[in-house]
């Protein structure tokens, strides 16, 4: 530990945020307090260090609501997987915060997908555990980076699909009101590559006229009635 103030990098840092950066944003963030926070967007991300939700999207201070973990999973909404930050944050991004937008961000390299063939030491009980959400997404075959590609992409429809049955997800995307995204970013390209359910691909941000269709072509169809195109 650093015996003085001055060697503790991250103790400057506060400091400087502070001192520094607070003043330039000072109305934006009490303006957040007085009058509450508004997301429009719930953000589920991977932990990784290198994915930074900020600098992808050009947020600031009161744009995304964020939960992230080991992938970007999303646990199933039956209560098996006892008491979840995740499932809270989804229940309360919507119930409360009436976002109107999902977000499911995984990455290339991404350690969770690759642990998903590799395994995880004997001691990681709960990282086990928790990776049994990304199984159906695992390919029958040897890992490779062609295949911890193609998982990392299959993963996060599979997350896509099992939002889909939260009640109040499912409630709001069928009343229009909600629609949810599946990005993968390229780490290396600085790409984010887009889900389209049409196509049933991830399309390159650059080159998509949208931000993601979410898992099922979205309210095109609902008891039969065309909601919208
Ligand atoms: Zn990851």
């Amino acid at each position: 530990m650093p015996s003085r103030a001055e060697d503790d990098e991250l103790l400057l840092r506060l400091r400087r945020f502070q001192s520094d950066y607070f003043p330039l944003h000072q109305q934006r963030f009490q303006d957040l307090v007085a009058q509450g926070q508004h997301p429009k967007t719930l953000f589920i991300g991977c932990s990784d260090s290198r994915l930074v939700p900020y600098l992808l999207t050009g947020a600031g201070p009161g744009e995304l609501f964020i939960v992230r973990n080991v992938g970007a999973l999303v646990p199933p909404y039956d209560g098996s997987r006892g008491q979840h930050g995740t499932m809270a944050a989804v229940e309360y991004a919507v119930l409360a915060l009436k976002v109107e937008r999902i977000i499911v961000c995984g990455h290339s390299h991404c350690g969770a997908i690759r642990a998903c063939y590799d395994g995880v030491p004997d001691e990681a009980r709960a990282l086990k555990s928790w990776l049994e959400l990304a199984q159906d997404a695992v390919l029958p075959v040897q890992a490779s980076p062609e295949a911890c590609r193609r998982t990392e992409e299959r993963s996060i429809v599979l997350q896509l699909e099992r939002l889909m049955d939260y009640p109040m997800v499912r409630r709001e995307v069928e009343a229009g009101h909600l629609t949810l995204h599946g990005w993968h970013y390229v780490i290396e390209d600085g790409a984010v590559h887009v889900f389209d359910a049409q196509q049933g691909a991830f399309v390159p941000a650059a080159s998509s006229t949208h931000t993601g269709t979410g898992p099922y072509a979205p309210y095109v169809e609902h008891d039969g009635q065309i909601l919208t195109d």
